[in-house]
Protein backbone atom coordinates (compact mmCIF):
# COMPACT_ATOMS: atom_id res chain seq x y z
CA UNK A 1 0.00 0.00 0.00
CA UNK A 2 1.65 3.62 -1.04
CA UNK A 3 0.34 6.56 -0.20
CA UNK A 4 -0.33 8.18 -3.57
CA UNK A 5 -0.63 6.40 -6.77
CA UNK A 6 -1.21 8.70 -10.17
CA UNK A 7 -2.22 6.72 -12.32
CA UNK A 8 -1.89 6.30 -16.59
CA UNK A 9 0.06 9.99 -17.39
CA UNK A 10 2.68 10.49 -19.86
CA UNK A 11 5.53 11.37 -18.07
CA UNK A 12 8.39 13.54 -20.46
CA UNK A 13 12.22 13.43 -19.36
CA UNK A 14 15.02 14.02 -21.05
CA UNK A 15 15.06 10.82 -22.57
CA UNK A 16 11.33 11.02 -24.07
CA UNK A 17 8.09 10.44 -23.29
CA UNK A 18 6.04 7.06 -21.62
CA UNK A 19 2.86 6.89 -20.03
CA UNK A 20 3.29 4.86 -16.38
CA UNK A 21 1.51 4.77 -13.41
CA UNK A 22 3.61 6.01 -10.62
CA UNK A 23 3.70 4.67 -7.04
CA UNK A 24 4.79 7.06 -3.83
CA UNK A 25 5.31 6.75 -0.10
CA UNK A 26 7.08 8.89 2.27
CA UNK A 27 7.63 11.56 -0.18
CA UNK A 28 9.34 9.37 -3.08
CA UNK A 29 8.52 8.16 -5.85
CA UNK A 30 8.40 3.90 -5.52
CA UNK A 31 7.56 2.60 -8.62
CA UNK A 32 7.61 3.55 -11.85
CA UNK A 33 4.94 0.97 -13.27
CA UNK A 34 3.52 0.53 -16.81
CA UNK A 35 -0.04 2.58 -16.74
CA UNK A 36 -2.36 -0.62 -16.49
CA UNK A 37 -0.20 -2.11 -13.25
CA UNK A 38 -2.54 -2.88 -10.26
CA UNK A 39 -1.30 -0.71 -7.28
CA UNK A 40 -2.76 0.40 -4.13
CA UNK A 41 -2.69 3.43 -2.66
CA UNK A 42 -3.87 5.45 -0.30
CA UNK A 43 -4.92 8.45 -2.96
CA UNK A 44 -5.94 7.63 -5.95
CA UNK A 45 -5.31 10.24 -9.01
CA UNK A 46 -6.51 9.07 -13.02
CA UNK A 47 -3.77 11.02 -14.73
CA UNK A 48 -4.85 9.37 -18.11
CA UNK A 49 -4.96 12.25 -21.03
CA UNK A 50 -2.37 14.47 -18.60
CA UNK A 51 1.52 15.16 -19.77
CA UNK A 52 3.66 14.61 -16.18
CA UNK A 53 6.85 16.83 -15.98
CA UNK A 54 9.62 16.87 -13.10
CA UNK A 55 8.99 20.02 -10.38
CA UNK A 56 11.05 22.40 -12.29
CA UNK A 57 14.41 23.33 -10.51
CA UNK A 58 15.24 27.15 -10.90
CA UNK A 59 18.54 28.14 -9.52
CA UNK A 60 18.73 31.79 -9.97
CA UNK A 61 15.93 33.44 -8.03
CA UNK A 62 16.13 36.18 -6.03
CA UNK A 63 14.12 37.20 -2.51
CA UNK A 64 14.78 41.07 -1.75
CA UNK A 65 12.29 40.67 1.40
CA UNK A 66 13.22 37.41 3.05
CA UNK A 67 14.13 38.73 6.25
CA UNK A 68 10.21 39.43 6.91
CA UNK A 69 9.40 42.46 5.01
CA UNK A 70 6.35 43.37 5.02
CA UNK A 71 6.58 45.81 1.52
CA UNK A 72 9.19 43.59 -0.67
CA UNK A 73 9.17 40.11 -1.89
CA UNK A 74 9.12 37.49 0.92
CA UNK A 75 9.56 33.79 1.20
CA UNK A 76 5.59 33.52 1.22
CA UNK A 77 4.70 35.30 -1.59
CA UNK A 78 7.61 34.29 -3.82
CA UNK A 79 6.97 30.41 -3.74
CA UNK A 80 3.38 30.80 -3.89
CA UNK A 81 4.09 32.27 -7.35
CA UNK A 82 7.02 28.91 -7.40
CA UNK A 83 4.33 26.48 -6.46
CA UNK A 84 1.80 27.68 -8.62
CA UNK A 85 4.27 28.05 -11.75
CA UNK A 86 5.54 24.46 -11.09
CA UNK A 87 8.85 25.12 -9.51
CA UNK A 88 9.03 22.83 -6.57
CA UNK A 89 12.76 23.74 -6.21
CA UNK A 90 14.66 27.14 -5.95
CA UNK A 91 18.01 28.47 -5.80
CA UNK A 92 18.54 31.46 -3.69
CA UNK A 93 20.79 33.76 -4.81
CA UNK A 94 22.74 36.15 -2.03
CA UNK A 95 22.77 39.32 -2.74
CA UNK A 96 19.20 40.28 -1.29
CA UNK A 97 19.98 42.05 1.99
CA UNK A 98 21.39 40.59 4.47
CA UNK A 99 23.71 39.62 2.09
CA UNK A 100 24.20 35.50 2.60
CA UNK A 101 28.02 36.18 3.43
CA UNK A 102 28.74 34.54 6.97
CA UNK A 103 27.23 31.60 8.70
CA UNK A 104 24.47 33.52 10.88
CA UNK A 105 22.75 34.98 8.00
CA UNK A 106 23.12 31.57 5.89
CA UNK A 107 21.28 29.92 9.11
CA UNK A 108 18.66 33.10 10.04
CA UNK A 109 17.62 31.95 5.90
CA UNK A 110 16.90 28.89 6.48
CA UNK A 111 15.04 29.04 9.18
CA UNK A 112 13.23 31.41 8.17
CA UNK A 113 12.57 29.35 4.85
CA UNK A 114 11.74 26.52 6.80
CA UNK A 115 8.86 28.54 8.07
CA UNK A 116 7.33 29.93 5.29
CA UNK A 117 8.29 28.16 1.70
CA UNK A 118 6.19 26.27 -0.21
CA UNK A 119 8.77 24.64 -2.35
CA UNK A 120 11.79 23.08 -1.39
CA UNK A 121 14.85 26.03 -1.62
CA UNK A 122 18.95 25.59 -1.11
CA UNK A 123 20.86 28.68 -0.49
CA UNK A 124 23.92 30.06 -2.58
CA UNK A 125 26.28 31.81 -0.88
CA UNK A 126 28.23 35.54 -1.08
CA UNK A 127 31.79 35.69 -1.39
CA UNK A 128 34.10 38.64 -2.21
CA UNK A 129 37.74 40.28 -1.44
CA UNK A 130 36.37 40.65 2.38
CA UNK A 131 35.26 36.65 2.42
CA UNK A 132 37.45 34.83 5.25
CA UNK A 133 38.10 31.33 4.89
CA UNK A 134 36.91 30.54 7.76
CA UNK A 135 33.08 31.63 6.61
CA UNK A 136 33.77 29.94 3.55
CA UNK A 137 34.38 26.59 5.44
CA UNK A 138 31.13 27.58 7.52
CA UNK A 139 28.87 28.30 5.17
CA UNK A 140 29.53 24.89 3.16
CA UNK A 141 29.02 22.78 6.64
CA UNK A 142 25.66 24.47 6.69
CA UNK A 143 25.10 23.03 2.55
CA UNK A 144 25.62 26.20 1.00
CA UNK A 145 24.98 24.82 -2.39
CA UNK A 146 27.10 27.38 -4.22
CA UNK A 147 29.35 30.43 -3.88
CA UNK A 148 28.56 33.13 -6.12
CA UNK A 149 31.22 36.03 -7.43
CA UNK A 150 30.11 39.04 -9.35
CA UNK A 151 33.05 40.45 -11.48
CA UNK A 152 31.67 43.57 -12.35
CA UNK A 153 28.10 43.86 -10.80
CA UNK A 154 25.32 42.51 -8.10
CA UNK A 155 27.26 40.89 -5.39
CA UNK A 156 26.83 44.67 -3.18
CA UNK A 157 29.31 47.41 -2.92
CA UNK A 158 32.83 45.41 -1.00
CA UNK A 159 31.99 42.12 -2.82
CA UNK A 160 32.26 43.26 -6.04
CA UNK A 161 35.54 41.29 -7.32
CA UNK A 162 36.55 43.78 -10.07
CA UNK A 163 40.00 43.54 -12.38
CA UNK A 164 41.14 41.98 -8.77
CA UNK A 165 43.04 38.59 -9.63
CA UNK A 166 44.42 38.07 -6.47
CA UNK A 167 40.79 37.41 -5.16
CA UNK A 168 39.78 36.19 -8.10
CA UNK A 169 41.74 32.79 -7.50
CA UNK A 170 42.22 33.10 -4.42
CA UNK A 171 38.31 32.11 -3.60
CA UNK A 172 38.31 29.45 -6.76
CA UNK A 173 40.90 28.14 -4.81
CA UNK A 174 38.92 27.82 -1.59
CA UNK A 175 35.86 26.80 -3.23
CA UNK A 176 37.32 24.03 -4.69
CA UNK A 177 39.09 22.48 -1.49
CA UNK A 178 35.21 22.61 -0.32
CA UNK A 179 34.46 20.71 -2.85
CA UNK A 180 31.78 23.23 -4.07
CA UNK A 181 30.68 24.86 -7.00
CA UNK A 182 31.55 28.88 -7.91
CA UNK A 183 29.00 30.79 -9.54
CA UNK A 184 29.89 33.71 -11.85
CA UNK A 185 28.00 36.31 -12.70
CA UNK A 186 30.64 38.04 -15.26
CA UNK A 187 31.17 41.63 -17.45
CA UNK A 188 34.03 43.80 -16.92
CA UNK A 189 33.65 46.37 -14.37
CA UNK A 190 35.58 48.96 -16.26
CA UNK A 191 34.28 48.78 -19.52
CA UNK A 192 30.62 48.93 -17.08
CA UNK A 193 31.76 52.10 -15.53
CA UNK A 194 33.11 54.30 -18.22
CA UNK A 195 30.47 53.62 -20.66
CA UNK A 196 27.66 54.41 -18.22
CA UNK A 197 29.46 57.60 -17.46
CA UNK A 198 29.82 58.01 -21.28
CA UNK A 199 25.89 57.87 -22.14
CA UNK A 200 25.15 59.92 -19.11
CA UNK A 201 27.13 62.59 -20.97
CA UNK A 202 26.09 62.11 -24.13
CA UNK A 203 22.29 62.51 -23.02
CA UNK A 204 22.73 65.30 -20.99
CA UNK A 205 24.80 66.76 -23.93
CA UNK A 206 22.28 65.99 -26.72
CA UNK A 207 19.58 68.24 -25.15
CA UNK A 208 21.99 71.18 -26.89
CA UNK A 209 23.00 69.68 -29.25
CA UNK A 210 19.44 68.50 -30.24
CA UNK A 211 19.03 72.40 -31.17
CA UNK A 212 21.57 72.37 -33.90
CA UNK A 213 21.70 68.99 -35.69
CA UNK A 214 17.89 67.76 -35.18
CA UNK A 215 19.65 64.47 -33.24
CA UNK A 216 16.62 62.19 -32.35
CA UNK A 217 16.05 61.00 -28.57
CA UNK A 218 17.00 57.23 -28.22
CA UNK A 219 14.85 54.75 -26.37
CA UNK A 220 16.51 54.81 -22.76
CA UNK A 221 16.01 51.31 -22.53
CA UNK A 222 18.03 51.15 -25.29
CA UNK A 223 20.63 53.59 -23.68
CA UNK A 224 20.96 51.61 -20.41
CA UNK A 225 21.70 48.44 -23.10
CA UNK A 226 24.68 50.17 -24.55
CA UNK A 227 26.59 50.20 -21.08
CA UNK A 228 26.50 46.44 -20.71
CA UNK A 229 27.89 45.03 -24.24
CA UNK A 230 28.27 41.49 -25.14
CA UNK A 231 32.15 41.93 -25.03
CA UNK A 232 32.07 43.01 -21.38
CA UNK A 233 30.23 39.92 -20.90
CA UNK A 234 32.73 38.03 -22.82
CA UNK A 235 35.38 39.40 -20.97
CA UNK A 236 34.27 38.26 -17.68
CA UNK A 237 33.38 34.86 -19.10
CA UNK A 238 36.62 34.46 -20.91
CA UNK A 239 38.65 35.45 -17.46
CA UNK A 240 36.56 33.41 -15.41
CA UNK A 241 37.31 30.53 -17.43
CA UNK A 242 41.27 31.30 -17.43
CA UNK A 243 41.26 31.12 -13.94
CA UNK A 244 39.13 28.14 -12.94
CA UNK A 245 40.75 26.28 -15.43
CA UNK A 246 44.32 27.07 -12.88
CA UNK A 247 42.71 26.03 -9.85
CA UNK A 248 40.49 23.09 -11.25
CA UNK A 249 37.15 24.88 -9.47
CA UNK A 250 34.78 23.60 -10.94
CA UNK A 251 32.12 27.07 -12.16
CA UNK A 252 28.59 27.79 -13.30
CA UNK A 253 28.34 30.95 -15.48
CA UNK A 254 25.55 32.80 -15.12
CA UNK A 255 23.12 34.79 -17.52
CA UNK A 256 25.00 33.89 -20.94
CA UNK A 257 23.04 36.41 -23.58
CA UNK A 258 25.12 36.33 -26.58
CA UNK A 259 26.26 33.93 -29.05
CA UNK A 260 29.76 35.83 -28.49
CA UNK A 261 29.63 34.55 -25.12
CA UNK A 262 28.25 30.58 -25.95
CA UNK A 263 31.30 30.20 -28.06
CA UNK A 264 33.46 31.11 -25.28
CA UNK A 265 32.14 28.85 -23.11
CA UNK A 266 32.35 26.07 -25.80
CA UNK A 267 36.08 26.57 -25.95
CA UNK A 268 36.44 26.07 -22.15
CA UNK A 269 34.33 22.92 -21.72
CA UNK A 270 37.37 20.37 -22.44
CA UNK A 271 39.57 21.99 -19.97
CA UNK A 272 36.72 23.47 -16.92
CA UNK A 273 34.36 21.63 -15.23
CA UNK A 274 31.48 24.12 -16.12
CA UNK A 275 28.12 24.64 -16.55
CA UNK A 276 25.74 27.81 -17.94
CA UNK A 277 22.65 29.19 -17.98
CA UNK A 278 20.38 31.42 -19.87
CA UNK A 279 17.87 33.53 -18.40
CA UNK A 280 13.77 33.01 -19.39
CA UNK A 281 13.87 36.43 -20.77
CA UNK A 282 16.30 36.22 -23.05
CA UNK A 283 14.84 33.48 -25.24
CA UNK A 284 11.18 35.40 -25.18
CA UNK A 285 11.89 39.00 -25.77
CA UNK A 286 14.12 41.14 -28.63
CA UNK A 287 15.39 44.55 -27.80
CA UNK A 288 12.40 46.31 -29.28
CA UNK A 289 10.16 44.73 -27.15
CA UNK A 290 12.04 45.95 -24.37
CA UNK A 291 12.54 49.38 -25.23
CA UNK A 292 8.29 49.63 -24.66
CA UNK A 293 8.22 47.96 -21.60
CA UNK A 294 10.41 51.18 -20.33
CA UNK A 295 11.73 50.71 -16.96
CA UNK A 296 10.24 47.12 -16.82
CA UNK A 297 12.58 45.92 -20.05
CA UNK A 298 15.70 46.94 -17.66
CA UNK A 299 17.65 43.90 -17.24
CA UNK A 300 21.43 42.94 -16.66
CA UNK A 301 22.37 41.69 -19.00
CA UNK A 302 19.99 43.65 -21.45
CA UNK A 303 17.60 41.97 -23.73
CA UNK A 304 19.51 42.06 -27.35
CA UNK A 305 18.77 41.37 -30.54
CA UNK A 306 16.30 39.16 -32.46
CA UNK A 307 19.44 36.89 -34.04
CA UNK A 308 20.68 36.86 -30.56
CA UNK A 309 17.60 35.38 -28.77
CA UNK A 310 17.50 32.79 -31.76
CA UNK A 311 20.91 32.06 -31.35
CA UNK A 312 20.09 31.50 -27.64
CA UNK A 313 17.31 29.03 -28.47
CA UNK A 314 19.71 26.78 -30.69
CA UNK A 315 22.24 26.76 -28.08
CA UNK A 316 20.54 25.83 -25.39
CA UNK A 317 18.53 22.33 -27.97
CA UNK A 318 21.48 21.66 -28.49
CA UNK A 319 22.95 21.48 -25.33
CA UNK A 320 25.52 24.48 -25.62
CA UNK A 321 23.93 25.96 -22.50
CA UNK A 322 22.64 23.45 -19.97
CA UNK A 323 20.01 25.38 -18.32
CA UNK A 324 17.17 27.84 -17.93
CA UNK A 325 16.38 30.09 -14.98
CA UNK A 326 14.12 32.61 -14.06
CA UNK A 327 16.22 34.78 -12.45
CA UNK A 328 13.41 36.38 -10.47
CA UNK A 329 13.87 39.55 -9.30
CA UNK A 330 10.55 40.97 -8.28
CA UNK A 331 11.19 44.76 -8.10
CA UNK A 332 7.63 46.19 -7.34
CA UNK A 333 5.72 48.58 -9.32
CA UNK A 334 6.30 51.67 -7.40
CA UNK A 335 10.36 51.14 -7.89
CA UNK A 336 10.09 50.45 -11.47
CA UNK A 337 7.65 53.54 -12.22
CA UNK A 338 10.30 56.34 -11.61
CA UNK A 339 12.35 55.07 -14.49
CA UNK A 340 9.81 56.42 -16.76
CA UNK A 341 11.33 59.78 -15.64
CA UNK A 342 15.09 58.61 -15.52
CA UNK A 343 15.92 54.95 -16.12
CA UNK A 344 19.35 55.09 -14.47
CA UNK A 345 17.23 55.29 -11.61
CA UNK A 346 15.20 51.69 -12.15
CA UNK A 347 16.33 48.70 -10.54
CA UNK A 348 17.11 46.11 -13.20
CA UNK A 349 15.01 42.97 -13.50
CA UNK A 350 11.88 41.01 -13.81
CA UNK A 351 9.52 39.06 -12.20
CA UNK A 352 9.68 35.67 -13.31
CA UNK A 353 9.03 32.31 -11.27
CA UNK A 354 5.40 32.16 -11.60
CA UNK A 355 5.41 32.08 -16.00
CA UNK A 356 9.00 30.27 -15.74
CA UNK A 357 7.73 26.86 -16.91
CA UNK A 358 4.62 28.83 -18.92
CA UNK A 359 7.63 30.43 -20.77
CA UNK A 360 8.93 27.11 -21.68
CA UNK A 361 6.02 25.72 -22.99
CA UNK A 362 5.32 28.58 -25.14
CA UNK A 363 8.81 28.01 -26.56
CA UNK A 364 7.72 24.77 -27.46
CA UNK A 365 4.45 25.98 -29.39
CA UNK A 366 6.91 27.99 -31.19
CA UNK A 367 9.00 25.04 -32.19
CA UNK A 368 11.99 26.38 -30.48
CA UNK A 369 12.16 23.49 -27.99
CA UNK A 370 10.83 19.66 -27.82
CA UNK A 371 8.76 18.91 -24.30
CA UNK A 372 12.06 16.84 -23.59
CA UNK A 373 14.10 19.86 -23.74
CA UNK A 374 12.16 21.47 -20.90
CA UNK A 375 12.51 18.51 -18.53
CA UNK A 376 16.50 18.53 -19.27
CA UNK A 377 17.18 22.38 -19.00
CA UNK A 378 14.07 23.20 -15.97
CA UNK A 379 15.12 20.00 -14.22
CA UNK A 380 17.79 17.25 -14.86
CA UNK A 381 20.44 20.02 -15.67
CA UNK A 382 19.77 22.56 -13.04
CA UNK A 383 19.84 19.54 -10.10
CA UNK A 384 22.63 17.65 -11.60
CA UNK A 385 24.70 20.93 -11.88
CA UNK A 386 24.43 21.64 -8.11
CA UNK A 387 24.57 18.26 -6.52
CA UNK A 388 20.87 17.59 -6.11
CA UNK A 389 20.33 15.05 -9.26
CA UNK A 390 18.30 12.38 -8.96
CA UNK A 391 17.14 13.43 -5.76
CA UNK A 392 15.52 16.28 -7.33
CA UNK A 393 15.19 16.70 -11.17
CA UNK A 394 14.33 13.33 -12.32
CA UNK A 395 10.67 10.76 -12.46
CA UNK A 396 12.79 7.87 -10.84
CA UNK A 397 12.67 5.69 -8.60
CA UNK A 398 14.06 6.57 -5.73
CA UNK A 399 13.86 10.78 -6.85
CA UNK A 400 11.37 13.39 -4.62
CA UNK A 401 8.25 13.12 -5.90
CA UNK A 402 7.96 16.44 -6.87
CA UNK A 403 5.81 16.78 -10.21
CA UNK A 404 3.58 18.90 -12.54
CA UNK A 405 0.45 17.94 -13.64
CA UNK A 406 -0.28 19.45 -16.84
CA UNK A 407 -3.86 19.54 -18.52
CA UNK A 408 -2.92 19.70 -22.41
CA UNK A 409 -6.12 20.61 -23.63
CA UNK A 410 -7.02 23.60 -21.55
CA UNK A 411 -5.26 26.91 -22.44
CA UNK A 412 -3.66 29.34 -20.12
CA UNK A 413 -3.79 33.09 -20.57
CA UNK A 414 -0.87 34.70 -18.81
CA UNK A 415 -2.15 37.67 -16.87
CA UNK A 416 -0.86 40.17 -14.51
CA UNK A 417 -4.30 39.43 -11.96
CA UNK A 418 -3.36 35.85 -11.30
CA UNK A 419 0.51 36.65 -10.32
CA UNK A 420 1.16 35.98 -6.77
CA UNK A 421 4.94 37.50 -6.32
CA UNK A 422 4.56 41.16 -4.62
CA UNK A 423 5.98 42.40 -7.90
CA UNK A 424 2.39 41.82 -9.20
CA UNK A 425 2.98 42.48 -12.84
CA UNK A 426 4.51 39.76 -15.72
CA UNK A 427 6.06 41.12 -19.32
CA UNK A 428 4.48 37.83 -20.47
CA UNK A 429 0.81 39.94 -19.71
CA UNK A 430 -1.23 38.66 -22.95
CA UNK A 431 0.19 35.81 -23.97
CA UNK A 432 -1.39 32.31 -24.12
CA UNK A 433 -0.28 28.86 -24.13
CA UNK A 434 -2.47 25.96 -25.38
CA UNK A 435 -1.98 24.02 -21.75
CA UNK A 436 -2.69 24.18 -18.36
CA UNK A 437 -1.10 23.25 -14.98
CA UNK A 438 -3.28 21.28 -13.53
CA UNK A 439 -1.53 20.25 -9.90
CA UNK A 440 1.99 20.41 -8.69
CA UNK A 441 3.04 18.31 -5.56
CA UNK A 442 6.09 18.45 -3.59
CA UNK A 443 7.39 15.44 -1.83
CA UNK A 444 3.76 13.44 -2.87
CA UNK A 445 1.79 16.23 -1.36
CA UNK A 446 -0.42 17.97 -3.58
CA UNK A 447 0.37 21.81 -2.99
CA UNK A 448 -1.15 23.99 -6.08
CA UNK A 449 -4.55 22.96 -7.94
CA UNK A 450 -6.46 24.70 -10.63
CA UNK A 451 -4.51 27.62 -9.38
CA UNK A 452 -4.82 27.36 -6.20
CA UNK A 453 -2.37 26.57 -2.95
CA UNK A 454 -4.06 23.73 -0.82
CA UNK A 455 -1.34 23.35 1.50
CA UNK A 456 0.44 24.79 4.06
CA UNK A 457 4.05 25.68 3.43
CA UNK A 458 6.16 22.60 3.79
CA UNK A 459 9.26 23.15 1.80
CA UNK A 460 12.14 22.32 3.20
CA UNK A 461 16.12 23.11 2.94
CA UNK A 462 18.17 20.75 0.85
CA UNK A 463 21.54 20.63 0.48
CA UNK A 464 24.22 19.33 -2.24
CA UNK A 465 25.26 16.00 -2.15
CA UNK A 466 29.00 15.37 -1.65
ZN1 LIG B 1 20.05 37.57 -10.57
Amino acid sequence: MFDLIIRGGTLVTPAGQARATLAIANGVIKAVAPPGEAMSGALDVDASDRLIFPGLVDAHVHIPGYLLSTRLEDFASATTAAALGGVTTLMLMPTDDPRTATGSYFSRKRDIGERYSHVDFAIQALIGPRTEREDIDEMADLGAISFELFLAYGGNPGFIIGHDDFELRRLMEVVREVGRVVGVTPHSASLIAKLTERQKLFEETRKHREVFEKEKARPPVQVFSLTRPTLSEGLGIARACVVAAETGTKIHLRALSSSHSVGIVNRFRDVVALSSEVMSHHLLFVAEEAHRLGPYGVIVPPIRTGEERDSLRRALRDGDIDMVVSDHSPVLREDKEPGWADIWKTPPGMPGLQTLFASMLALVEDGALSLEDVARCCAERPAAGFGLYPKKGALQVGSDADLIVVDPARPTLIDDSTQRSKANYTTLKGRSINSRIESVYLRGRLIAHQDQMVSEPTGRFVRPSP
